[in-house]
């Protein structure tokens, strides 16, 4: 019998349930026709688990998370749980997760795929064959940074305060998975902070220069990251792998998703360090405007599940099989409402999943 691959699914809210069934029907798939020995479990978390158990991570979910060798989560959050107090609201579910499991590793792939290079906002011979990967630190920097707060002066201004700081053994961790990404990859980092103006930018460039001694196959630079955003969106396809601070990231890799169309098609990961937990999840949220309507896109929670089989389950052939169908299917002119095109079908989420598993019937050769 091949090695158990434990997976958690959490579908959570409003769409979620939805894409997630998809992307079990995938897993189903993948262990009758690949003979791949998974372990599946589901459990609530966000808004449902509120709902059920007055939290929106009830410790044994936690406690499974924990367990496994990755977490597929769907999406939390919606306008029901408004009212509900900071700390138990969906999304704290979520941060939750990422704390607990020390997720400190965000990838962001922004790959453009041929059949939807006109939704681009960029020119299409911009952003034809694009493929970069984001790795933003996500556990540090200034989200987290101490002194925090808002405090009144003694002449009755008010003062909002946030840290930047990163430590060199923060800064050592996410560049050796940026090195060890571009490896896999194109071979290329470019290193992004703000170096010119900031301390902690200074370190940065310093430490990621001292951990590239490691990988003398793969080319490092630097770049300032404003210079980074005007690059992204003027020559994108100069990109390999970026590897960035949690401000930062959180800005260049919104930019790189909107090169590629559309939200619903972008994956994204979380790892921890190597052997601990993993958390794949679609880059887009709960989307109540469109819940229970079957009018969702599944893909980015199936290009999420094909994440996880490439980074904790080390089934490469499996992902890339995930990635054609995905490819075929686009190619094939069908579309969910979302990346809807003149000239092209439109199907419901469930039709999408279908055809996905036709495609991966179609391609499969083992
Ligand atoms: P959203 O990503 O849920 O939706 C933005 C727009 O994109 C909506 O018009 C939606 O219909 C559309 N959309 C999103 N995913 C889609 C998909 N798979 N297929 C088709 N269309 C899709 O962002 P929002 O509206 O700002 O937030 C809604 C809720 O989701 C909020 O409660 C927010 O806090 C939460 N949220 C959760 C996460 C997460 O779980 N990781 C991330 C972002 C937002």
């Amino acid at each position: 019998m091949s090695k158990e691959l434990s997976l958690l699914m959490l579908p959570g809210d409003g769409i979620g349930p939805e894409i997630m069934t998809e992307a079990r029907r995938v897993v189903d798939w993948l262990g009758h026709n690949r003979a791949l020995n998974f372990f599946v479990e589901e459990d609530l978390v966000g808004g449902a688990a509120y709902d059920d158990g007055g939290k929106p991570l009830a410790d044994k979910t936690l406690e499974r998370a924990k367990s496994v060798d990755a977490v597929l989560l769907g999406a939390v959050g919606g306008s029901q749980w408004d009212g509900v107090e900071y700390d138990m609201r969906p999304e704290a579910g979520l941060l939750a997760l990422r704390k607990e499991l020390g997720l400190f590793a965000n990838l962001r792939p922004a790959i453009c795929f041929e059949s939807l290079v006109d939704a681009s906002s960029l020119k299409p011979e911009l952003v034809s064959g694009l493929d970069i990967m984001i790795v933003r630190e996500l556990t540090g920097g200034v989200y987290f940074g101490e002194p925090r707060g808002i405090e009144t002066l003694p002449n009755g201004e008010r003062r909002g305060v946030n840290t930047q700081v990163y430590t060199t053994s923060e800064i050592h961790r996410i560049a050796h998975v940026a090195f060890d990404l571009a490896g896999k990859r194109g071979g290329r980092v470019t290193s992004s902070e703000k170096a010119n103006v900031m301390e902690s930018g200074l370190l940065w460039r310093e430490e990621v220069t001292k951990v590239a001694l490691d990988y003398p196959e793969i080319a490092l630079d630097h770049m300032l990251a404003d210079s980074c955003a005007m690059q992204l969106v003027r020559a994108p396809k100069q990109f390999d792998v970026i590897v960035t601070d949690n401000l930062f990231g959180d800005l260049l890799s919104d930019v790189a998703a909107m090169l590629t169309g559309s939200l619903g098609m972008l994956p994204s990961a979380a790892l921890g360090i190597k052997g601990g937990g993993a958390m794949y999840e679609p880059v887009h949220g709960s989307a109540p405007d469109i819940a229970g309507k079957d009018i969702a896109n599944p893909i980015a929670t199936i290009l999420s599940l094909a994440m996880a089989l490439r980074y904790s389950f080390d089934c490469a052939a499996e992902a890339q099989l995930i990635e054609d169908a995905v490819q075929d299917v686009l190619a094939g002119g069908l579309r969910t409402a979302d990346i809807m095109q003149p000239g092209k079908a439109k199907v419901s989420t469930s039709v999408m999943g279908d055809s996905i598993l036709r495609a991966m019937d179609r391609l499969n050769i083992t």
